[in-house]
């Protein structure tokens, strides 16, 4: 298992044949190639909730050491290229709106859903900033082309 790599999201979007070119229109706040993918830590997978393959932060992007070994496999980078391009869409958020007021969105959306009966997995699907990342995550998905 790789411990304290890191690759560029351009290194692991070139191996899931997404050009970065793309990505860079759809998301013009983040670029790519200065944009680092790390395995998480165990300790860091501890917070996490169940079911949860990456996470992104201001800094960079985190993934499970399952999906960090594949990104680079020619065979198998292409199931975690929408992956890439979801957490590149969060990141652009953090960069529209700011980290503090990205926070304060998700979280509150999440418990006004949760207030109102929905379950965890409806609260986390609702999410506009998470609807708005599976958008345009969903537009490079494999097989498609985007606009
Ligand atoms: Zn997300």
């Amino acid at each position: 298992m790789t411990r304290g790599g890191a690759i560029t999201a351009q290194r692991a979007l070139l191996a899931a044949g997404i050009d970065p070119d793309e990505v860079r229109r759809a998301l013009p706040n983040v670029d790519p190639a200065r944009t680092r993918i790390t395995p998480a830590s165990r300790a860091y997978r501890r917070v996490w909730a169940k079911g949860i393959v990456a996470v992104t932060a201001p800094w960079g992007i985190s993934v499970v050491p399952e999906v960090f070994a594949s990104l680079t496999d020619p065979n198998k980078a292409w199931r975690h290229g929408t992956l890439i391009v979801h957490e590149l869409a969060h990141l652009d958020q953090y960069r529209r709106i700011g980290a503090w007021r990205h926070i304060g969105r998700y979280t509150g959306d999440y418990l006004s859903a949760r207030w109102h009966g929905r379950n965890h997995w409806d609260a986390y699907r609702d999410i506009r900033l998470e609807v708005e990342a599976r958008a345009i995550a969903s537009r490079f998905a494999p097989g498609r082309h985007s606009p």
